[in-house]
């Protein structure tokens, strides 16, 4: 396709987007007034299906739980625009639902702004019917990993068998006829108009621990304790122990909490439960340093003459963007927002997404976009610059798309690119590798 047809086509995608800017606006903070958890997200999804089915798109719904998606176009390339429909909890955040301590404080209502604005932009234009591939667009549930005492009644129920929302797409088959998946991320404290593509992440493992000593009274008769408190930070301390064996080109990241600790201070804690991540920048990495993570803990049940047991759940694999993709992304990033409008350099970020599941199978980006002030996550995390924030990200997605799917060597590209990487099955054989409950006694 010529320079100029595929210039026609993305301002006409442009236009589209900005003819409805104030609706994308005004969804966004519709989404932010009624926040809700992973696998919950239930008006969420309605307010997005009502959207789709404004542009005439056959919508199914449930995709795991919730979700929805919606298919434009046709060709046998399909390109996906994710956005992600859960929130997080921090009570402590004034946007807070009072209720649940729910809140968007990770900007995933932006995400959903993106892809509703993207479809808008190719859909209500008409231009997604000039591209030689299909647009599917995704409203994905449960990204945030967390809420894990319900999402375990999920997983027992044989409601789910994973905690995230995009790697129960993977599961289901929604993912498998995907050649390229885009999606945007709310920068951390970015309130300028700056875009980061190109990058990679850690990925994770989960994990629960529960220490078991016996009770006694603390004064009168410790010695007929066993204390399982101090089972827990003996082994927190000897996690620490392996900090120095860990590799700095493995970014790994141990952060472990106690979420009991004990019931009664006159009494010896006879169970004390523990939650953490293992995270590395590889998958080789992650399962090197959860070995030694797990040998760590398992001493301090063996210092006090206890029980431990640690249940491993898959986290989220690493994500690794791809170069056609964000080359077209950083070209419209420029011509749309600025010449300096993208970062230089390859960051390695030691956070965590299931957008990395789904870029071991399909080629895809994740980029962070500005507009937003604070750090994600925090009580001071909010909008500063609401066109950077909801609206603009639209038009890069759907311009890259344009790029995309108009230019055969790139779609060709692509499709090598995901020709090197995990198919289906090879994906959740090495995910479920990761799921493993150790059990050890040390008692007398
Ligand atoms: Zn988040
Ligand atoms: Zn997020």
């Amino acid at each position: 396709m010529t320079d100029d047809r595929t210039a026609a086509l993305k301002a006409r995608v442009c236009d589209a987007i900005d003819a409805r800017a104030d609706e994308i606006i005004a969804f966004a903070k519709d989404v932010q007034a009624e926040p809700e958890l992973g696998y919950k997200e239930v008006k969420t999804t309605e307010k997005v299906v009502s959207l789709f089915e404004d542009l005439d798109l056959d919508v199914e719904t449930e995709l795991a739980i919730t979700g929805a998606r919606a298919r434009a176009g046709s060709g046998d390339f399909v390109a996906a625009v994710l956005g992600e429909l859960d929130a997080l909890v921090n009570p402590d955040h004034p946007m807070a639902d009072p209720e649940t301590g729910a809140v968007h404080a990770c900007g995933h209502n932006a995400q959903l702004a993106h892809l509703v604005g993207t479809a808008f932009g190719l859909v209500g234009s008409g231009v997604v019917s000039d591209l030689d591939g299909a647009v599917e667009f995704v409203a994905v549930p449960a990204e945030e990993y967390l809420d894990l005492d319900y999402r375990r009644g999920l997983l027992e129920a044989g409601d789910i068998e994973f905690f995230g929302g995009k790697q129960e797409l993977i599961r289901r088959g929604y993912v498998d006829d995907w050649d390229a998946a885009a999606m945007m991320h709310a920068g951390s404290d970015t309130p300028e108009r700056t875009i980061t593509s190109n990058f990679s992440t850690n990925g994770f493992v989960g994990k629960f621990v529960t220490y078991r000593g016996t009770e006694a009274h603390a004064g009168a008769a410790p010695e007929e304790g066993v204390n399982a408190l101090n089972a827990a930070m003996l082994g927190m301390n000897a996690v620490h122990a392996q900090r120095e064996r860990f590799r700095d080109e493995d970014h790994v990241r141990v952060h472990p909490i106690i979420t009991r600790g004990g019931d009664g201070v006159n009494v010896v804690p006879a169970e004390v439960t523990m939650e953490s991540y293992v995270r590395a920048a590889s998958v080789e990495a992650v399962a090197d340093a959860n070995e030694s993570v797990n040998r760590a803990l398992a001493a301090g049940a063996m210092g006090v003459g206890g029980d431990v047991e640690i249940e491993d759940y898959p986290g989220y694999m690493p994500l690794r963007t791809d170069e056609t993709i964000v080359a077209f992304y950083d070209e419209n990033a420029r011509d749309i927002v600025g010449p300096d409008a993208v970062t230089a350099g390859t960051p390695h970020l030691s956070g965590s997404t299931d957008m990395g599941d789904i870029t071991q199978l399909v080629p895809g980006i994740h980029p962070w976009t500005g507009g937003f002030e604070g750090a994600v996550h925090a009580r001071d995390f909010r909008v500063v610059d609401e066109e950077m924030a909801y609206v603009i990200p639209a038009k890069l997605t759907a311009c890259t798309l344009v790029d995309l799917l108009t230019s055969p060597e790139a779609m060709a590209a692509v499709r090598e690119a995901k020709a090197e990487k995990r198919g289906r099955e090879e994906y959740l054989d090495a995910v479920r590798s990761l799921r493993t409950t150790t059990t050890e006694s040390y008692r007398d």
